[in-house]
C-alpha cells in the first residue's frame, strides 16, 4: 500500500500539491512512516492567500452569532472524536493517549471561548464627550492572518490560534509543523465540517520556505507563531519589517523553587511529573529545580522517584513517550554527555532506556544532574527532554535572583507553605506564569498565555482577552448627529468639543 499524502487546504478543497519536496511523518515509537507531507510551492502559497483574501470580503460581514455557532458546534465535534484524535496525535507524536487526550482538550477550551466572541469583541460609547457629540470604538477584523505551530502541541497549539482569528471576523492560513500534521489536519477538517466557509480556513505545509512566504506576503496582515527562540525571532523581526503585528511564544527554561517548609510529598511528585511528562517537550516543562537549605536533602528521593517512571510507547499509556526524532535523541543525549564533561554531577542517567517491543523508539528516560551552574550547555540550552537540573542555593532571595538572571521568561513555580514567600516570589520574580504550589501553570482561556522576556516577543499573547486584541483593529467614531425637531427655532446651535 502506498503511503498516504498530506494534503493542502485552498479555498474549501483538500488538494494534492504538485511539489517535488516531500518530507515522511513517522511515529518516533516504531519509526513507522505513517504519511508523506508536501512542501508547498510558492503558487500553492499565493493561491490559499488569495483565497482568504476574497473570502475575507462575506465573512467580515458574517453575523457575529452565526461566526459563533460555528464553533459550538466544532466542539461538539472534537468531543464526539476525541478517541481518534487522541490516537492520531500519538502515533505521529508520541505523547501517551492520556496526554494527547489532554492536548486536544486545552485546544478544545480555546473553541468554546471562542463560540463566546458575542461578549468579547464589544466595544466602547461614551455620550456627550463634547455638546450633542458621542464617541464609540468598534473592534474590526484585519483581513488574512496566518498562523505557524510547533510539533510539541500539534492539537492544542492550532486551536489556539485559527478559531479566535476566524470567530473575529479574519481568515486564516495555517502553517502546522512538519514533523505531525495529521491531528491538525483532522481538527481542520472538523472545522469545515462545523460550518467554515470556503476560503476562510486555509492550510499550507511546509519549513523555512513557507514561513518565509507568509511573513512577506502583502495581503497577511498578522502572523501568530509558537516554536523555538531562534525560529521566533526570525518570524517576528522578518514579519514586523514588513508591516504585519506579530506574537511570538518561543523557547523556555522554567525554574521551580523548592523552599525546605513545602509539602515534600506533593512537591516531588509535582516536579517529577513536570519534569518528565511528555518527556519533557512542553514549552512549560520544569527544566531546573532550584532547591534552598534544607530541600537539597530531597535529592535521593526525588531521584528515586524518577526511576520509578514507565518509558515506552504512547499507546500503552506509560508515564513519558519518545521524544519526537531521531534528531531529537541525538541532541538530548549529546547534552547530556556535555553536563558530565563540563562538570555536573549525573544523578539519573536515561540514555540507556530500552522497550520491549520498540527497540526502534526515541526513547530517553528520565535524567537528572545536580550541582548545575550558568556557563554549562545543560543550563544555558533549552534541553527539550526529559533532563531535569538541579540548583542548589541558600535562601529565597538568592533563588529569585538567580532566576531572573536567566534570560527565558516563560513559566516558573515556587513550592512552600508561607504565603509570605510565595507572595514576595509572585512580586519580584520576572516571568510571565507564575505557579504557586502548581507545576505547569498555563492560563484557562478566559485569560491569555502570558509568557514574558526572552520566551515571547510581540505586546499580546495568544487566546483569551488578549488576542481579541491582537485579532483586531481599534476604531474609533467620533459622531455628531443634527435634529431638525430640537433646533427649530433655534438660532445659536454651537456645538464645540
Ligand atoms: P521550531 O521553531 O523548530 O518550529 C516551529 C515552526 O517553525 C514549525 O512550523 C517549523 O516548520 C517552522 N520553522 C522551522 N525552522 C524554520 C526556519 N528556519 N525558518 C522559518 N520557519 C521555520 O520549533 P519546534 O521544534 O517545532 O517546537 C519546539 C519549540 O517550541 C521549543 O523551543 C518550545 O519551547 C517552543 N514552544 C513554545 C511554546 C510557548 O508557548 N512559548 C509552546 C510550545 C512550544
Amino acid at each position: 500500500m502506498s503511503t498516504p499524502t498530506v494534503k493542502l487546504l485552498i479555498n474549501g478543497e483538500f488538494v494534492e500539491s504538485r511539489t517535488t519536496h516531500w518530507k515522511e511523518v513517522i511515529n518516533p515509537a516504531t519509526q513507522e512512516v505513517l504519511a508523506r507531507v508536501p512542501f508547498a510551492t510558492p503558487d500553492e502559497i499565493q493561491a490559499a492567500v488569495a483565497a482568504a483574501k476574497a473570502a475575507f470580503q462575506s465573512w467580515r460581514k458574517t453575523p457575529i452569532g452565526a461566526r459563533a455557532r460555528v464553533f459550538l458546534k466544532l466542539q461538539q465535534l472534537i468531543r464526539d472524536n476525541m478517541a481518534d484524535l487522541a490516537a492520531t496525535l500519538t502515533a505521529e507524536q508520541g505523547k501517551t493517549l492520556a496526554d494527547a487526550e489532554g492536548d486536544v482538550f486545552r485546544g478544545l477550551e480555546v473553541v468554546e471561548h471562542a463560540a463566546n466572541i458575542g461578549s468579547l469583541q464589544m466595544g466602547e460609547f461614551v455620550e456627550n464627550v463634547g455638546s450633542g457629540i458621542d464617541t464609540y470604538t468598534v473592534l474590526q477584523p484585519l483581513g488574512v492572518c496566518a498562523g505557524i505551530t510547533p510539533f510539541n502541541f500539534p492539537a492544542m497549539i492550532p486551536l489556539w490560534m485559527f478559531p479566535m482569528a476566524i470567530v473575529t471576523g479574519n481568515t486564516f492560513i495555517l502553517k502546522p509543523s512538519e514533523q505531525d500534521p495529521l491531528v491538525t489536519m483532522k481538527l481542520v477538517k472538523l472545522a469545515l465540517d462545523a460550518g467554515i466557509p470556503p476560503g476562510v480556513l486555509n492550510v499550507i505545509h511546509g519549513g523555512e520556505e513557507a514561513v518565509n512566504a507568509l511573513c512577506d506576503h502583502p495581503d497577511i496582515k498578522a502572523i501568530s507563531f509558537v516554536g523555538s527562540t531562534r525560529v521566533g525571532t526570525h518570524v517576528y523581526q522578518r514579519a514586523s519589517l514588513n508591516g504585519k503585528r506579530a506574537q511570538c511564544m518561543m523557547g523556555a527554561k522554567n525554574h521551580a523553587i523548592v523552599l525546605p517548609d513545602a509539602n515534600k510529598e506533593q512537591t516531588l511528585n509535582a516536579l517529577v511529573g513536570a519534569s518528565f511528562g511528555a518527556a519533557g517537550q512542553r514549552c512549560m516543562a520544569i527544566s531546573v529545580a532550584v532547591l534552598v537549605g534544607e530541600a537539597n536533602d530531597w535529592i535521593p528521593e526525588l531521584v528515586a522517584k524518577a526511576k520509578t517512571l514507565k518509558v515506552g510507547a504512547g499507546r500503552d499509556n506509560p508515564d513519558l513517550g519518545p521524544l519526537i526524532s531521531c534528531a531529537a535523541k541525538d541532541r538530548v543525549t549529546t547534552l547530556i554527555e556535555k553536563g558530565m564533561e563540563q562538570g555536573a554531577r549525573l544523578e539519573l542517567d536515561g540514555r540507556q532506556v530500552s522497550v520491549a517491543g520498540y527497540e526502534q523508539g526515541n526513547f530517553v528516560g528520565p535524567t537528572i544532574f545536580s550541582s548545575v551552574k550558568p556557563g554549562m550547555d545543560i543550563y544555558d540550552q533549552e534541553i527539550f527532554g526529559p533532563v531535569l537540573c538541579i540548583v542548589s542555593v541558600n535562601t529565597l532571595d538568592e533563588a529569585i535572583e538567580f532566576i531572573n538572571a536567566n534570560l527565558n521568561g516563560n513559566g516558573t513555580a515556587i513550592f512552600t507553605q508561607s504565603g509570605a514567600a510565595a507572595r514576595r516570589f509572585q512580586q519580584d520574580i520576572e516571568v510571565g506564569q507564575v505557579g504557586v504550589n502548581v507545576p505547569i501553570p498555563v492560563p484557562v482561556p478566559l485569560f491569555s498565555f502570558t509568557g514574558s522576556r526572552a520566551s515571547k516577543l510581540g505586546d499580546l499573547g495568544p487566546y483569551g482577552k488578549q488576542v481579541v486584541l491582537f485579532y483586531t483593529q481599534t476604531k474609533t467614531i467620533t459622531e455628531r448627529w443634527f435634529d431638525d425637531a430640537v433646533t427649530v427655532g433655534k438660532v445659536n446651535t454651537t456645538i464645540s468639543l
